[in-house]
């Protein structure tokens, strides 16, 4: 049996019922995650999960909302008991992004190991795997492949499909990171099982906090609701599983009528700690 859990599904808006972007796909004893938005170590302690259990870290793109909390997964991972390094997927820039850290939490994280005098140093080795042309990540359970979509001008941002196989039965879970509607995502989701996808609902204006450009340049680089409908609908999905929620308040019976009447499958308007069984 496969899990996917969302343990945040929101944006960089702080909000208590939707903490920063993370998915977790669980896949026989093996614990993929996808993200570290903020209180992504939070949630997995609600799952009953330790940061050590988990297998790799993938991130989608160098936005700040997906990888704040890569750091205090890391050093959580360690505190925990973590035997193997801690292993990071992800863009070009995402190894130097976290050696900063390491860079910038060396003193302290000296002066607490001579002090609380921890044995395992092993928890605090790391591997990171900057993805080149055709990065595949694999292990004796499933097959993580990396793909682009279309971020711009983040570059490069990454989609990720997980395949493996179930009772003789092959089974694909896309994950979609952030993107306006990609034709690449609907050719890599063709068929899945699930397509856990972003989604853009649109902002108010503020002018406190807006130009005239914010919220249209927002829109521009997420899917709407009705082209997350017509990505379902193309790639002809089973499932499709909504996230990252911009902003993380809304009508969420309005955006699943929209989005209905699109897409006829099994729609999901995911929330935080939602398991969901592929
Ligand atoms: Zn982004």
């Amino acid at each position: 049996m496969s899990i996917i859990k969302l343990l945040g599904t929101g944006c960089p808006s702080p909000s208590h019922l939707r903490f920063g972007p993370s998915t977790l796909v669980q896949v026989g004893n093996k614990n993929y995650l996808f993200d570290a938005g903020s209180g992504v170590t939070q949630r997995l302690n609600e799952s009953g999960l330790k940061s050590s259990e988990i297998e790799a870290l993938f991130i989608t793109h160098l936005h700040s909302d997906h990888i704040v909390d890569i750091y205090q997964l890391y050093i959580s991972g360690w505190h925990q008991g973590r035997e193997k390094p801690f292993k990071i997927v992800g863009p070009l820039g995402v190894k130097d992004f976290f050696e900063f850290h390491l860079k910038a939490f060396e003193a302290e994280l000296e002066g607490r190991k001579k002090w609380e005098a921890r044995p395992n140093e092993n928890g605090l080795l790391y591997e990171v795997d900057e993805i080149g042309t055709e990065y595949i990540y694999q292990d004796n359970i499933a097959q993580i492949s990396p793909f682009e979509v279309d971020h711009k001008p983040v570059e490069p941002a990454y989609g990720y499909k997980i395949e493996f196989k179930e009772e003789g039965n092959d089974k694909k879970i896309v994950i979609s990171g952030d993107t306006r509607k990609s034709s690449n995502l609907i050719k890599q989701s063709f068929k899945a099982n699930a397509l856990v996808h972003e989604v853009f609902l649109g902002l108010d204006f503020d002018e406190k906090r807006m130009t005239k450009e914010t919220i249209e340049h927002v829109a521009d680089y997420h899917t709407l609701p009705k082209e997350v409908g017509e990505v379902a609908k193309e790639a002809l999905v089973e499932k499709l599983i909504l996230t990252h929620f911009v902003p993380p308040v809304f009508d969420e019976e309005k955006l699943k009528t929209e989005v209905g009447e699109v897409y006829k499958g099994d729609i999901v308007i995911g929330e935080d700690l939602l398991a969901i069984e592929v």
